[in-house]
């Protein structure tokens, strides 16, 4: 893949491909503007629409769960989990993502984690969710994953995700903000078995 990945900080990537994807815009500069957004869930740290509105042109599409998309008006697409639609040369499937013994992610929310197919590799953004069964049917090059704990997988946890998924690259969030610091990354990388990308947030 010729694009770039960008960690913003939190759990806010931005892809850089022929096609600008944000997801989970939050605190952003503006620029670029997307032509993709894709939103998790409906929590203020993943769902902004002052950020949208931010990086939104007549023509972006913003793709996420019912709840979040119905607040929303213009060229929107809901998802559910097993759903896949394509977008432009971005192939998008929706996944689970949810807490199976705490609160803050129910299932029953429907709630997302995106597969995208952005020139010919499979980018896998887990969304906010512990390790849940449904991983180990997914077969990416590319995993951005949760390791700040509390509201998703801690490092230990996501390290055993990303034992599971096997990717070529593994790149870890949700830490050095609201949640999770920076350590959490290290110890991410030391406890993961495939490569890891730890990213600097820009
Ligand atoms: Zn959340
Ligand atoms: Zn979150």
């Amino acid at each position: 893949m010729q694009g770039k990945i960008f960690w913003l900080g939190h759990a806010s990537i931005r892809i850089e491909a022929d096609t600008v994807i944000y997801i989970d815009p939050w605190k952003v500069k503006g620029e670029p503007r997307a032509d993709l957004i894709l939103i998790s869930h409906a929590h203020h740290d993943h769902f902004s629409p002052g950020d949208i509105k931010k990086l939104r042109k007549k023509d972006t599409v913003i793709v996420g769960p019912a709840d979040c998309i119905s607040q929303l008006k213009g060229d929107v697409r809901t998802m559910a989990p097993g759903d896949a639609i394509t977008v432009g040369a971005v192939k998008i499937e929706a996944v689970p993502a949810y807490n199976p013994h705490k609160p803050y992610h129910p299932q029953a929310n429907r709630w997302l984690g995106f597969i995208l197919t952005v020139e010919g590799k499979r980018i896998y953004f887990a969304g906010d969710t512990d390790l849940i069964p449904e991983m180990k049917g997914i077969r990416v090059d590319i995993a951005i994953l949760p390791v700040g704990g509390t509201y998703t997988m801690t490092a230990a946890e996501a390290a055993q995700a990303a034992a599971l998924i096997h990717p070529e690259v593994a790149i870890p969030i949700h830490c050095g903000d609201i949640v999770g610091t920076m350590e959490d990354a290290k110890e991410f990388h030391r406890l993961t078995p495939v490569p890891v990308e730890v990213k600097t947030p820009s």
